[in-house]
């Protein structure tokens, strides 16, 4: 399952030498540099925006500087608060009408209707609109879903556990029976996030994903470097999602100090970004 080491392939998987980013992906050019606290994230026309913050822009210090997002990580409260109403300010959405979950690196997805704590799990879906989802980040990757036909968005936290999983297909599978969405109208991105360049894993974490895709790329004995943008992005394709309609932002969490956190590379003392998906 590791390119270039054993020969042998895990069905289901894809392996990846060197350089190449598979699937005339390469030389893909990865999202530009962030408008202030927040990129944009398109997802087409359909009266649906999405947003995923940078660390630029927030009033936190030290390795929470400055736009931390995440409670919980050792920062001030009171600044993780304002740094919330900084990044709802410029990705224009009501700060007040935020729904999140306790993230546990699972699967499961749930349906919201409201705003705040909407239970565990690490995947939200609505129809409602102006419900903002929210989820927190710091080199997991955030797969936002986006049905313009029947006006349903999911948005999934997907480190390489949910990513093992399968998360990605878990939301198309939400959409489809809970409003109803085709795979084939809807949009997906997917954000920064570690990338397989900063993000070599061990055989417990290999052997998790089992019959899964994925995309590896080789590393030393015993070891793989996990592509989880990429193998949430072949996920999406192989759950009917057009490859023409799956974005990838194409943006290392390790690699960009100066616009992204990262658990790994700040050994885990660092802030959270947010990915924000609603329906206007
Ligand atoms: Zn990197």
């Amino acid at each position: 399952m590791v390119a270039g080491r054993s020969g042998r392939s895990t069905r289901g998987a894809v392996s990846r030498g060197p350089g190449s980013l598979g699937h005339g992906r390469a030389g893909q050019p990865g999202w530009p540099a962030p408008d202030g606290a927040r990129w944009p994230v398109d997802l087409g026309d359909g009266g649906i925006a999405g947003a995923f913050s940078s660390r630029l822009g927030g009033c936190s210090t030290g390795p929470f500087a400055s736009l931390n997002l995440g409670f919980g990580v050792g920062d001030e409260p009171r600044a993780v608060e304002e740094n919330a109403r900084r990044f709802a300010a410029a990705a224009g959405f009501p700060s007040g009408g935020v729904a999140t979950v306790g993230q546990v690196h699972g699967v499961a997805v749930l349906p919201v209707t409201g705003p705040g704590a909407a239970g565990t799990a690490d995947g939200l879906c609505t129809d409602v609109p102006g419900v903002v989802l929210a989820i927190g980040v710091a080199d997991c990757a955030a797969l936002f879903l986006a049905d313009p036909v029947r006006r349903a968005v999911a948005l999934c936290h997907a480190g390489w556990r949910g990513t093992a999983g399968g998360i990605g297909p878990a939301a198309v599978e939400q959409l489809a029976l809970r409003f109803g969405s085709r795979p084939a109208d809807i949009r997906a991105c997917v954000s920064p996030c570690i990338g397989a360049c900063c993000y070599e894993v061990d055989m417990p974490v290999i052997e998790a994903f089992g019959e899964r895709a994925a995309v590896w790329l080789p590393a030393r004995p015993g070891h793989a470097r996990l592509d989880i943008a990429q193998s949430n992005r072949l996920q999406l394709e192989r759950a009917g999602v057009p490859a023409a309609r799956i974005a990838v932002a194409g943006l290392c969490t390790a690699c960009h100090p100066e616009w992204l956190f990262s658990h790994r590379r700040d050994h885990g003392r660092t802030g959270r970004m947010r990915a924000a998906l609603w329906l206007r």
